[in-house]
């Protein structure tokens, strides 16, 4: 591959369509920050309608030229495990870009990256093995089966937490299964997206079956999303935009798959080890700089031991480490936009005014080596209510709620009282507990003694406000393909068509 930061700095990026590193057709570039700086570190294209419909063109070319639609599964497969096998060579490189970008912990980053080709090779494997039917009919000499195949172009929108990592749970099994791809990754993070495509090219894929259009999401996503040629849309970002995007696409009926925000609960019940779930809160909402949309941002501890683990949880906090993304010793980094700084000082300020207490936290660091970049301290918020501002709305920061509860049967009602369902979490050695929570909460994702346990074996997805469609195992394989259904007379005659025989 031949970006990396140092060739990206300061470069102007253009769009990837039809095999061709293009320019925008308005020729109007934007700049990308760097969340440690504040400062701008290269330019995207800003694709407008044209270049959009010019992707969508390629991608459905690409969709019917042969050298795509008429090779084998199996020899599909190859091309999705040579880019396994790419994204793995360029592994670290993809991390820096990723950290200079979205301003996450490169370490992470690394370990992110080095992970996915192994997401890649788990869907390349599925490539043959996605199965049609045999309908055993009630007629003579029939046979009926149904065949799995690919739905055409597939547009993705993507946020700018995660960039690769949220693509490749859509991307990989989309391109096993034989489908094309419009690619708008989020304005904030394009930079890994475009070195994608340079390992896709180099993977051998044909031209036009992935391409990449920047730009914002008003303009270039909504032109995207308009557009009559697509046959699914994936979209990974904020329920806001999810709903507004979902109607668009109804205008020409395009099914959407929608992975939305959330708000999720974490329960902590009085008979746990301390230390461990401490722990667990701490990774559930606090990694990333809170920018997970599974954040476990509501935490309900049973009443007994509330005063301590909320001196637990507060002493653990302080010890974060709030750091620059590339230095190892640092625990979380900057936020990936300025504008989520405000966000956060807003919230926190209005769950003071309803009640709640800054245990920890509540402020930007005042080190001084941080000063110009976008860092927010992580914050616990004592004497929370389930319906402060701040509990109900996702803040996608490091800010937690933590509420007591006494009765089992409330703390349900409370951690279903949300208008997301995207996971949830339980800490408790009461295995009964831990099913009777698994079966009544109203969340896509269950996590009990642990939580962000993630893997691409897995199905995710969300309920309510948090979207619909699922990512992850083989259920995702049905996300990206149509059944047909094929009916077969082998009788060797055609009935009179006017004669119906009763029973
Ligand atoms: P966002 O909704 O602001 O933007 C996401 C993408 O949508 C971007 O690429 C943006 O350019 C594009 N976009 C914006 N308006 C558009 C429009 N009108 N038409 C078409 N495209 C448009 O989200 P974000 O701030 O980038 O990401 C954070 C959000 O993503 C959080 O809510 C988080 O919970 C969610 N998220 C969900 C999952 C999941 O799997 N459920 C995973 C990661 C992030």
């Amino acid at each position: 591959m031949k970006r990396a930061v140092s060739t990206i700095e300061g470069s102007r990026q253009n769009l990837y369509i039809g095999g061709r590193w293009v320019e925008p057709h308005s020729g109007v570039y934007v700049k990308s920050f760097d969340p440690t700086t504040g400062m701008p570190w290269y330019e995207f294209g800003n694709a407008d309608a044209q270049d959009v419909s010019d992707a969508v063109d390629a991608a459905r070319a690409a969709f019917e030229n042969p050298q795509w639609r008429r090779i084998t599964q199996t020899d599909r497969g190859k091309l999705v495990r040579r880019l396994a096998e790419l994204v793995l060579e360029n592994a670290d490189v993809l991390a820096e870009i990723e950290t200079r970008d979205n301003g996450k912990l490169l370490k992470e980053m690394r370990a992110q990256m080095r992970a996915l080709p192994d997401s890649y090779t788990y869907f390349s494997g599925m490539a043959d093995k996605l199965l049609g039917e045999t309908v055993p009919v009630n007629k003579l000499d029939m046979l009926n089966f149904t065949m799995r195949e690919p739905i055409g172009v597939v547009g993705m929108i993507t946020p700018w937490n995660s960039p690769l990592m949220m693509l490749t749970g859509t991307l990989a099994p989309c391109l096993a299964i034989g489908n094309t791809v419009v690619i708008k990754p989020s304005e904030h993070t394009s930079a890994s997206t475009l070195a994608l495509a340079e390992l896709i090219e180099e993977a051998g894929f044909p031209a036009g079956v992935v391409n990449v259009v920047t730009g914002g999401g008003k303009t270039t996503g909504d032109a995207l999303v308009r557009h009559p040629g697509l046959s699914k849309i994936v979209f990974t970002g904020s329920t806001t935009t999810g709903r507004t995007i979902a109607a668009n696409a109804a205008q020409n009926l395009i099914p959407c798959q929608m992975e939305l925000g959330g708000k999720s609960p974490h329960v902590v019940f009085g008979d746990v080890d301390i230390d461990r779930t401490v722990n667990g809160v701490v990774a559930g909402v606090f990694a990333a700089a809170g920018q997970t949309c599974v954040a476990g941002s509501r935490c309900f501890v049973e009443a007994s031991i509330y005063d301590r683990f909320v001196e637990a949880l507060v002493e653990r906090t302080g010890r974060i480490m709030v750091g620059h993304p590339m230095n190892d010793a640092s625990d979380i980094g900057p936020l990936a936009i300025p504008e989520q700084i405000g966000k956060l000082k807003h919230y926190v300020a209005s769950g003071v005014s309803q009640g709640a207490r800054i245990a920890a936290g509540g402020k930007q660091p005042s080190r001084e080596d941080l000063a110009d970049g976008w860092y927010y301290e992580p914050t616990v918020m004592t004497e929370a209510t389930n319906d402060m501002t701040f509990m109900r709305d996702e803040l996608f920061g490091p800010v937690v709620g933590i509420v007591p509860f006494s009765s089992e049967e409330k703390m349900i009602s409370l951690a279903n009282d949300t208008r997301y369902g995207l996971a949830s979490g339980i800490w408790t050695k009461d295995i009964d507990r831990a099913m009777r929570f698994a079966n009544k909460v109203n969340a896509g994702t269950v996590w009990i003694n642990t939580y962000r346990s993630a893997a691409f074996m897995s199905s995710m997805g969300g309920f309510k406000e948090s979207g619909y469609g699922r990512r992850g195992g083989f259920d995702v394989m049905r996300e990206f393909s149509r059944v047909k259904n094929v009916v077969l007379d082998y009788s060797g005659a055609m009935q009179d068509p006017f004669v119906i025989r009763l029973r």
